[in-house]
């Protein structure tokens, strides 16, 4: 099975000598002799997709900074990773530093950038470390700097920490932050990060694990690239499978593997022997799949075919012993918390939303709750500066699609059956 951005070749390698040895920086190498507008291209013809969640085709947001003619343009790498469930970035910072910087490096060259920010959330004080170490080694071997002459860069790249919260990793947040302001989206548009971006100039927004296949595709070519998953869909995916499975973990695997698969062979199933009740196949902000729907292939296009979406690749399993309504609950909490506060559709729904659904789920909620709860949804979705509102609205509407019995048990026994269930058992022994 491919296995590419945690290959064991490069992870875990001590030092920029033995990441050269695996065959590092020769990607980079490549593409300093290439035109940028050919680096653009290759990457098009490899159709690499972004892996932050939308899976935009990565050449097309670089062409947009690349023609445009203004001089000074920017490269931020988006190392925020908050949301539940999703650790896939944290472990590329930290076992694969060097196949990052190489990345960063490769992107900022093709759209015209001098300057890189690692914009990494402050939380990872050993990601920062690692990172900070690995940037160190890449500037002293000349790599990373300003100096101009062949085998060159000439990119520097500057690391900015995060405040370390979810909103801070929305992509007009963060370049707020890099600015020195406070993490609040802007209006898109007109503040598209590819036209007005960093310090109103154009910019690149790139994702660890996007930015991560750069140096794989530039040393082998978009050829290979292609021969992993389905049209349009190529490269492979890390999947953070977490939840009520036997082993959670990392998985890296191609583009089109089965989410069945991922679950049962590489997961080993329910914990305990149990059956499955439902999976949130890209995490908290995307629709949850039931049981029954999860014969589905994981790449962008089947996964919105089947109604929801890659996401960030944080896949959370939900067993049939487990209350639904608690785990929507708990993605609602977090949304909540999370909102930045500056339209009232958000920070009133999910204000609203949380409070249903807790009422809800703790026994004191009515059907007639039920119903509220999708009116809210319906009054809020799309009605955000960004995507945390419309976010905040999907395990709410899809749990309830799906399992509404669910509720209804919560609203007729006046408790959460599955709590009464395990204290029952609890009881017993
Ligand atoms: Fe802030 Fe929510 Fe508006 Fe996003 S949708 S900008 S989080 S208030």
């Amino acid at each position: 099975m491919e296995q590419v951005l945690l290959h064991p070749d490069r992870l875990d390698l001590p030092d920029l000598a033995a990441y050269e040895r695996a065959g590092g920086y020769e990607g980079l190498g490549k593409a300093l002799a290439m035109p940028p507008a050919g680096i653009v291209a290759e990457v098009e013809r490899a159709a690499l997709r972004g892996r932050g969640g939308s899976g935009f085709p990565t050449a097309v947001k670089w062409r947009m900074v690349l023609e445009n003619p203004s001089p000074e343009k920017y490269l931020v790498c988006n190392a925020n990773e908050d949301e539940p469930g999703t650790f896939k970035d944290q472990a590329l910072l930290l076992r694969a530093p060097h196949q990052l910087l190489e990345g960063i490096l490769i992107a900022a060259h093709a759209v015209g950038a001098k300057t890189a920010y690692l914009y990494i959330n402050g939380r990872f004080k050993n990601e920062i470390a690692v990172m900070t170490r690995a940037l160190s080694e890449a500037r002293d071997a000349g790599y990373v700097g300003t100096e101009e002459r062949p085998g060159r860069s000439g990119i520097e790249v500057r690391v900015v920490e995060s405040p370390g919260l979810y909103i801070g990793g929305e992509e007009t947040a963060c370049l707020e932050v890099i600015e020195g302001k406070a993490p609040i989206p802007r209006q898109k548009p007109p503040f598209y990060p590819a036209a007005i971006g960093l310090f109103g100039q154009p910019t690149v927004v790139n994702n660890v694990e996007t930015l991560s296949n750069l140096p794989h595709i530039l040393a082998r070519g978009a050829d290979w690239f292609r021969t992993i998953g389905p049209a349009n869909n190529h490269g492979t995916r890390v999947f953070c499978l977490s939840g009520d499975v036997e082993r959670p973990g990392l998985y890296e695997r191609p583009m089109g593997y089965s989410l069945r698969d991922i679950i049962e062979k590489d997961g080993g199933g329910i914990r305990g022997g149990g059956t499955l009740k439902a999976v949130f196949p890209g995490g908290p902000s995307l629709p949850l799949l039931p049981a029954d729907k999860i014969d589905v292939r994981l790449d962008f296009d089947a996964m919105k075919e089947a109604g929801t979406g890659l996401g960030t690749g944080g896949m959370f399993v939900v067993g049939e012993d487990t209350c639904i309504v608690d785990i929507v609950h708990g993605f609602v909490s977090f949304f909540e918390h999370g909102s930045c506060g500056q339209c009232p559709p958000c920070r009133l729904g999910t204000e609203t939303l949380e409070q249903i659904v807790s009422r809800i789920e703790s026994g004191k909620g009515s059907t007639a709750d039920i119903d509220a709860a999708l009116q809210v949804c319906r009054m809020i979705e799309r009605k955000g500066i960004c995507h945390l509102v419309t976010a905040a609205v999907q395990p709410v509407q899809s749990s309830i699609l799906h399992f509404r019995g669910e509720y209804e048990r919560h609203v007729a026994e006046c408790a959460c059956p599955f709590r009464r269930v395990k204290a029952a058992a609890g009881g017993r022994r």
